[in-house]
């Protein structure tokens, strides 16, 4: 190991450059514009780095490739920040990458309807393992890797720059905090700027499409919301049908979405008992605005796999079923056990369905091919006696862009039963 230099004046280690040569694959790779350099890739080091040094990633023959932020964490080691030709690493950098997601979104940043914005997507955005997502005037930035550390003072600077934020709330994904030491940046939840709206309950209120909902970034997943399904909540507020099933609801978008378009019972199933309270309180926040007068939503706390099976032996028939499972497969070696789970729920679903009834399977898993999962629900639901006809397929919505396959994860199949 080369020790670190350290500065004469303070005694502190200076940061120094480290210098990356790959091996060929990993250069086709980086060449071709993907945003990771992975362990295996990498030929020699100039020196040893610490998280978050700046990485200058060269060919075999010396020739510049790309430069990117260093983490010892996970099979990744250097996330690119810009491949082709040299940037300098800094808040002038992150603002123009800023500047470019937020134009990119303008179309929904000029709806007053629609405030819970996801304003940055990580690599999609050029800003790898970064997260930034707008709760009306708040943000919640989350962090992936431990790289981001001695440049978050400049990420929030570029950040206010841009979109003038009334707070910044920081989050560090569990892998972050669990090897972050006691000093670091990442021991989370941080209130980076501003001051908190609500510091009794700590929810950030917003609208989808004029529904209104609330994000709780301390307790809740991902940023305290997903924002990833709106288009598709859209959707279903268009054509609910009157008697709808929320399975893995979390705190209620569909169930909202499906009250707002008329339905008249809904009925909202998650193994979390908290998420649950708080689709209850989603409801409650938009049920003046529910055509039904009488609209009637239930919770039951459970394994939605058993749940969607005992309603179905009690002779339970319904109009449209939702089922968002979370990542069955967030590795490789997982694919094969997460497309057998994902036909169970199919099964189980259709099974509930009314003749001509309606079903939306969602899958949030970055390795299962969109195709074969499409393949996977129709064939389900086939061997179930109950073959799909009308079906469709959707994707991202407007504020999750898609670079690189990696980042195209969800994927959600609409159909209609026999
Ligand atoms: N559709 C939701 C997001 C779903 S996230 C939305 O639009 O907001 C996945 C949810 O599945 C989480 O709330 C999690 O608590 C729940 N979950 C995970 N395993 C479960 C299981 N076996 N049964 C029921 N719910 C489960």
């Amino acid at each position: 190991m080369i020790p670190t230099a350290t500065s004469p004046d303070t005694g502190a280690p200076v940061r120094k450059t480290v210098a990356v040569r790959v091996h060929p694959p990993a250069e086709r790779a980086l060449r071709s514009g993907h945003p990771w350099l992975f362990e295996d890739g990498i030929r020699t080091i100039s020196h040893t780095p610490r998280d978050g040094d700046v990485a200058a990633v060269f060919d075999r023959k010396g020739r510049f490739l790309a430069v990117g932020l260093w983490d010892h964490d996970g099979p990744i080691r250097v996330r690119v920040l810009a491949s082709g030709a040299p940037e300098t690493v800094g808040a002038e950098l992150f603002r123009s990458r800023i500047a470019a997601a937020v134009s990119l979104r303008q179309p929904l940043a000029h709806d007053p309807a629609t405030t819970g914005i996801r304003w940055v997507f990580g690599e999609s955005d050029g800003l790898p393992g970064v997260i930034l997502d707008g709760y009306g005037p708040h943000l919640v930035l989350k962090v992936y890797s431990a790289g981001w550390g001695p440049h978050l003072g400049d990420l929030l600077e570029a950040i206010h720059d841009v979109l003038h934020p009334a707070s910044v709330f920081l989050l560090a994904a569990r892998n972050v905090q669990q090897k972050a030491a006691a000093d670091t940046p990442f021991r989370t939840p941080i209130l980076l700027h501003g001051v908190w709206p609500d510091s009794a309950s700590g929810a950030l209120p917003f609208l989808e499409h004029g529904a209104r909902f609330e994000a709780h970034p301390e307790v809740g997943h991902k940023t305290g919301f997903y924002l990833d399904q709106r288009d598709n909540r859209k959707r279903l507020r268009a054509n609910p049908g009157s008697q709808v099933l929320n399975a893995f609801s979390y705190t209620g978008g569909f169930s909202v979405a499906a009250a707002l378009g008329g339905a008249s019972s809904v009925l909202s199933v998650d193994i979390s008992r908290a998420a649950l309270a708080q689709a209850e309180r989603h409801i409650d926040l938009n049920r003046a605005m529910a055509p039904s007068p009488a609209l009637d939503h239930q919770t039951l706390v459970g394994d939605a796999f058993q749940i969607l099976r005992d309603l179905a032996g009690a002779g339970v028939k319904l109009d449209t079923v939702v089922v968002d499972p979370p990542a069955f497969a967030k590795e490789r070696r997982q694919v094969d056990r997460a497309l057998l789970q994902y036909a169970r729920l199919t099964s189980l679903a259709v099974a509930l369905l009314r003749s001509g009834g309606q079903l939306v399977q969602s899958s949030c898993s970055a390795r299962v091919d969109p195709d074969l999962f499409q393949e996977v629900v129709q064939d389900a639901a086939h061997r179930a006696g109950r073959p799909l006809h009308d079906v469709q397929r959707t994707g991202h919505p407007l504020d999750h862009p898609i670079r690189q396959p990696e980042s195209a994860y969800l994927k959600t199949v609409w159909a209609r039963v026999e």
